[in-house]
């Protein structure tokens, strides 16, 4: 089945090349299983590597991205579908809507913030959809140390834990998107009286 994956990654230029390998691995792996992209419509980055990648390689690209960053001439134009809107949340609101699973390659803040959206989505069980964090080369390892550290202190449950996927390859990401596996959400709360 064709699938459209959203993909949140980095947008600096400034990275240690085996960033954008992997962005480019990914990218090959999606259009080889004839499955598109839906990210934020960036020419820059890692988003920029991996939608050229995905385009190259007959996939389709749709990107959805706040008019002022195509002021700015960010936007990779080249899309099969770029969708403009006016704000951050629209735009994200949108990728959501438009996903079958989400993909969080290395990246900043406005990957954490995108990603972390969906986390919470799956903890309240409004989304049911994949979500994998590809941990390249440990990355995200104190990110997941600090998810222990909620749980511990019982800010978080354990169970919430098994709602997204840590894939240390991108055929292990691959792999897991492949396999359809969708672990459920508990009820959030420990106890609400
Ligand atoms: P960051 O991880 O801080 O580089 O932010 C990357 C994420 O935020 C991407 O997944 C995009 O959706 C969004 N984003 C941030 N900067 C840009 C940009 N210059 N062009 C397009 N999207 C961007």
């Amino acid at each position: 089945m064709s699938k459209l994956i959203c993909v949140y990654c980095s947008s600096s230029d400034r990275l240690d090349a085996k960033y954008y390998a992997a962005a480019e691995a990914l990218g090959r792996a999606l259009a080889a299983r004839g499955w598109g992209l839906v990210y934020g419509g960036g020419k820059v980055g890692l988003m920029g590597a991996l939608a050229r990648t995905v385009k190259a390689g007959g996939g389709r690209v749709v990107g959805v991205i706040p008019q002022f960053m195509c002021d700015k001439e960010l936007a990779y134009d080249e899309a099969d579908e770029l969708v403009t809107v006016i704000t951050m949340r629209e735009r994200k609101m949108l990728m959501e809507a438009r996903a079958d699973a989400f993909v969080a390659l290395p990246g900043g803040w406005g990957t954490l913030e995108e990603i972390m959206e969906i986390l919470t989505l799956r903890q309240l069980d409004v989304i049911r959809k994949p979500c994998v964090f590809l941990n390249q080369d440990g990355f995200y390892d104190e990110l997941f140390r600090f998810f222990g550290k909620m749980v511990e202190e019982r800010f978080n449950k354990p169970t919430n834990l098994s709602l997204f996927e840590v894939a240390r390859t991108v055929d292990e990401t691959v792999a897991f998107l492949e396999s359809n596996r969708l672990p459920v959400a508990e009820p959030k709360w420990f106890v609400t009286t």
